[in-house]
């Protein structure tokens, strides 16, 4: 090219730059109205209280996993959502029965622990084995067979410590990788150190995942206190004896639903707002803060949407995600089946991580878009919510894998100080949702999907938009 048909080809672009998203300023003003009278709002905690009384825990392929779902199709129909149906969802169904552990030697005394979600179950009679403790994955991983084979492999990395912003991450890692692991080296079983930052003797369940040709072994959480009583009597250098009796594990496959309800948009109906949360929990607790506080924070929302003199141009769409818990299986299952007609949903948010305030917003969308994340932002300030212009953001947990078939995300950061001590243990009840705070979360989704909702122009989903690069 010579030089002059290129300095004409900067200076006149063939390919005109994308309009800019943008929010009309009568939708900042509804927002903002919104944003008030969700400041008052009830029905987040009715759905919370009820769910988690009337259902209580929701493990997924239970009987109260079933009852959980005509609940939340009759809350939806009592609503006055326009539309609501369910996509089913099939997955391996794991069940608990019971558990129990006890140190046999050198210091006989019991040990609080709770099975991983697809643990395998002891032999009648329980299981009795050596302990071999490592310090970390890459320390089993390094181990030889023979220091692994037919004992009970204990992993005790550091106690989370969320304040520290530390822990979460590994200690998952561990959970879900380091069963495996043990069992590909003949190990009997594995324990590992809950992984949550209290000091209460409520071990924390979560699910584990055995690699394709690698056999199942019981798998369990130490509470805390258990762990630390256990690493100090290794220390005192004497073999360690277990004695585990678990009785758990895959009963053949099941099959339930996302449920799904709809609020539909004034004038482009066919493309929606994605919001909800998880309708399973593990079983241990009632499953209040992970995540009936999720599916009532966008049922609310919705709710006070649709109660607008005028509804915003597109619909939103509320999904109640099936098994969560054991592997994202709703959220998968959706991705999957509306992966084609993904530019349909402009933009998805979903609540997983409690009912305490939300702190912060990021999104990740077209860049033509980010000025309309930038009104948002703008309009979520008043409610403390500070913004990072360039951290992603995917949605939320069970969104996460519909933004990786192409779905546009902004995510709602909440405080997770108290809820990591909770989650996944006896402890996540009602009694740990803060009303005031529950209330923020659901102005500020009301307000991040109604002017979304109301926009000019998309957020840039479309199959494979957000792809990570390799
Ligand atoms: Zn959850």
């Amino acid at each position: 090219m010579r030089l002059s048909t290129l300095a004409l080809a900067l200076a006149f672009p063939l390919v005109a730059a994308a309009a800019p998203t943008t929010i009309p300023d009568a939708a900042m003003k509804t927002a903002a109205e919104l944003r008030e009278r969700a400041l008052a709002d009830t029905l987040a905690w009715e759905i919370t209280e009820g769910l988690t009384t009337e259902v209580g825990p929701r493990l997924a392929g239970s009987e109260a996993d079933a009852r959980a779902r005509e609940w939340m199709i009759a809350r939806f129909k009592a609503l006055g959502f326009d539309k609501v149906w369910t996509e089913p969802v099939t997955y391996p169904k794991w069940v608990r029965r019971s558990e129990h552990a006890e140190i046999v030697s050198p210091f006989p005394q019991p040990l609080a622990l709770t099975a991983l979600g697809y643990s395998a179950a002891t032999p009648d009679g329980g299981l009795r084995a050596e302990v071999v403790a490592f310090e970390s994955l890459e320390a089993l991983q390094a181990a030889a067979r023979e220091a692994v084979e037919g004992r009970i492999v204990y992993i005790g990395t550091t106690r989370m410590d969320e304040k520290a912003g530390r822990g979460y991450g590994q200690g998952s890692q561990v959970r879900g990788r380091g069963p495996s692991l043990a069992s590909s080296k003949g190990a009997a079983a594995f324990l590992l150190r809950s992984v949550g930052p209290e000091d209460t003797r409520l071990p924390h369940t979560g699910v584990t995942r055995f690699e394709d040709g690698v056999a199942a072994i019981p798998a369990a959480a130490l509470s805390n206190p258990d762990a630390d009583q256990l690493e100090r009597i290794l220390k005192r250098g004497q073999p360690v004896v277990l004695r585990l009796a678990l009785d758990c594990g895959i009963e053949g496959e099941y099959t339930g639903a996302n449920v799904i309800a709809e609020m539909r948009g004034r004038s482009r109906p066919n493309e929606y707002y994605l919001t909800g949360g998880h309708l399973d929990s593990w079983d241990l607790g009632t499953g209040a803060v992970d995540d009936a506080a999720g599916i009532a924070i966008a049922t609310a929302a919705a709710h006070l949407i649709a109660q607008l003199p005028k509804r915003p141009a597109r619909s939103i769409r509320v999904v109640a995600f099936a098994n969560e818990e054991a592997g994202l299986y709703g959220g998968r299952e959706y991705a999957e089946k509306h992966r084609k007609e993904i530019a349909r949903a402009i933009l998805g948010s979903e609540s997983d991580a409690g009912s305490d305030r939300i702190v912060k917003l990021t999104a990740t969308v077209k860049p033509e878009a980010r000025g309309a994340i930038d009104r948002i932002a703008e309009a979520l300030a008043p409610l403390g919510i500070e913004y990072d212009r360039n951290a992603p953001g995917a949605g939320g947990s069970d969104l996460s894998a519909v933004h990786a078939v192409g779905m546009a995300g902004l995510s709602l950061h909440q405080d997770t100080t108290r809820y990591f001590a909770w989650h996944h243990t006896a402890n996540d009840t009602l009694d740990k949702v803060d009303l005031e705070q529950l209330r923020q979360n659901v102005a500020a989704y009301a307000v991040a999907m109604y002017l979304a909702a109301e926009a000019k122009g998309d957020f840039g989903s479309k199959p494979g938009a957000f792809a990570r690069k390799p």
